[in-house]
């Protein structure tokens, strides 16, 4: 079977398509006359890929959806089961496109790390938890850069009674008044910021009529950053060859519980509790040398937090005001 690369939307696959085709032709699967390559040279990645999943009926997921939901493999639902059937029936995998699959046990043990280091920090040792069972080291080493001068933005709803705040009210709250958070433990401030104004507005949870500042902020100097979007993708890892791809694809499923915490939206009734293992996560990272954190905002997918370790790492230079005059508000039935 000859593919091609607009039979996939993983850039690593496409890359290896169209650098090692030798000849345009007829794309057996979406039909493009394209760069092809005959599906036999990614058998060995399919082989390790599709390996990582077992068989299990009760899972609600098929091998299509495994492979496109969280790791976007195939350009199209049509090329997915085409491609997928076609390793199937030359019984180069074990599952069909529709069987339904789940990852492997030694892979789900993986999910069970963070919950019981949550469980461990929260209640039995706080300040020296047994972390052997994480692999630390390799999981929040600083892996970006965010350069000096890079702008970044904060917002703070305007308190009753006040007009306009100023660029020196908009950093943090003074050491002794600053509560836990997400990332900051009681008593020691870090700057929370957002790659763009709109997430701030999410960030903040303004409410209708709420009126806003939001402050522009530059950062001082290059910083190190442990950004915990850096995907992980699983064809450069089974290519590269430094992580076998199962642990590639373990590191992705821790790095994406923490992530979830990270970003989770303070709720009223949460405890102080609740932020413990997120800040332990954060002192590990400056303990790796990270000036500060990266990861997706869960209020607004699109936007980016930043958390600077150091709030002097970042100055506001200037204050825009703005009035929230419209909220949207969606929900699912629980
Ligand atoms: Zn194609």
């Amino acid at each position: 079977m000859k593919i091609c690369s607009n039979c996939f939307n993983d850039e690593e696959i496409k890359n290896f398509i169209i650098s090692s085709s030798s000849d345009i032709a007829h794309c057996d699967c979406c039909e493009n006359d394209d760069c092809v390559i005959d599906l036999s040279e990614l058998y060995d990645f399919f082989i390790e890929f599709t390996g990582l999943y077992c068989k299990d009926d009760a899972s609600s997921t098929d091998l299509i959806e495994a492979l496109n939901s969280q790791w976007n493999i195939f350009s199209s639902e049509e090329c997915s089961e085409q491609i997928l059937d076609n390793l199937y029936k030359s019984g180069i995998i074990k599952h069909g496109a529709r069987d339904k699959v789940r990852y492997i046990d030694d892979i789900l043990e993986c999910t069970k790390v963070w919950d019981k280091l949550k469980k461990d920090v929260t209640t039995k040792s706080r300040f020296f938890t047994d972390i052997t069972s994480f692999e630390w080291g390799s999981f929040i080493q600083p892996n970006d850069i965010l350069r000096k001068h890079t702008i970044l933005y904060r917002a703070r709803i305007v308190p009753d009674g006040t007009d306009k705040l100023t660029p020196g009210q908009m950093g943090c709250a003074p050491a002794q008044k600053t509560p836990s958070g997400r990332a900051n433990p009681l008593g020691i401030p870090y700057l929370y910021l957002c790659d763009n104004k709109r997430t701030t507005l999410y960030e903040t949870r303004s409410v209708y009529l709420d009126r806003v500042c939001i402050g522009t902020f530059r950062t001082c100097r290059d910083l190190d950053i442990v950004n915990f979007n850096s995907v992980i993708n699983p064809f450069y890892a089974f290519t590269d060859g430094s992580d076998t791809l199962r642990d590639s694809i373990k590191k992705r499923i821790i790095i994406d519980s923490i992530c979830k915490d990270l970003s989770k939206p303070l709720r009223r009734f949460d405890t102080e509790l609740e932020y413990v293992p997120t800040q332990l996560i954060c002192e590990y990272c400056k303990l790796n040398q990270a000036d500060g954190i990266m990861f997706a905002s869960s209020l607004h997918p699109d936007g980016q937090n930043i958390v600077l370790f150091d709030p002097k790492d970042a100055k506001c230079t200037k204050v825009d005001h703005v009035e929230i005059n419209k909220v949207t508000i969606s929900s699912t039935r629980l």
